[in-house]
């Protein structure tokens, strides 16, 4: 398929997300498919949490662009004009992963290579951490504790990135997480997705693919969670059953 010309720049636009599907898009719609739909039409942002700030403060030490990230950020520094404590631990986390050869291997490849490409009949958008042409596809993650991984699906992530690179390639990469923690004493390693694990991710993308690219076009109406931000800032308020609450979890 043709490469289209998406850049940093147009990546996250409202025309590329209506064009293309993306991890993160798709996780939405599994989350709550009218919140992801108010994303796409530019209807709803998510807010921007201190915690993604710090992954995105480590994401452009990575690419270079540390320099221009906190001059674009000033919520990054305190009145005083000091960084702020979590992108003080952010430094320090650049600093220990730095240091260690095998962390800096898997982060040596292509930064932010950008792919589109066909998959279950729909167009995709990706872009990856550290692309190894040939060798393999590595993500940085920057998370609270190691336990806290596998909450976050990034089998999905790596299923989509390894069928992406195939796609465009031919070649079927492995598909790794570097990742270090933000605990007290950082943690870092280098955890690779399994075969089996991808494919089964893969096949759960296949299976819902086709009904979310439907609620995408405006075939099927969304289904509203009822209970994420997005919802809750539409709803209509009813009368309920006061005891309805003493049956929720
Ligand atoms: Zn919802």
């Amino acid at each position: 398929m043709e490469q289209l010309n998406l850049t940093e720049d147009n990546y996250y636009s409202q025309e590329l997300n209506s064009r293309f599907f993306s991890v993160s898009q798709y996780k939405d719609f599994m989350k709550c498919e009218a919140m992801a739909l108010a994303k796409i039409k530019g209807e709803y942002k998510q807010p921007v949490t201190k915690a993604l700030l710090v992954g995105s403060f480590v994401d452009s030490y990575f690419e270079g662009t540390l320099p221009e990230f906190m001059q674009e950020n000033p919520e990054l520094f305190t009145r005083k004009n000091e960084l702020r404590s979590e992108f003080r631990k952010a430094n320090e986390i650049i600093g220990r992963v730095k240091a260690d050869p095998l962390f800096m291997q898997f982060m040596s490849g292509e930064k932010q290579k950008i792919l589109t490409f066909e998959l279950f009949g729909v167009l995709w958008k990706m872009k990856m951490d550290s692309y190894l042409e040939g060798v393999c596809i590595t993500d940085l993650k920057v998370v609270a504790n190691f336990r806290s991984l596998p909450l976050w699906r990034y089998d999905l992530q790596g299923a989509v990135y390894q069928a992406g690179v195939e796609a465009v390639t031919g070649e079927n990469l492995p598909f790794y997480l570097a990742a270090a923690t933000k605990e007290r004493v950082t943690d870092l390693d280098i955890f690779q997705i399994s075969q089996p694990t991808l494919d089964m991710a893969l096949n759960e993308i296949r299976e819902h693919i086709d009904h979310c690219n439907n609620v995408k076009m405006g075939i099927i109406q969304p289904e509203y969670c009822g209970h994420c931000d997005y919802c809750k800032s539409v709803k209509a308020a009813t009368i309920r059953n006061y005891n309805e609450l003493l049956l929720e979890g």
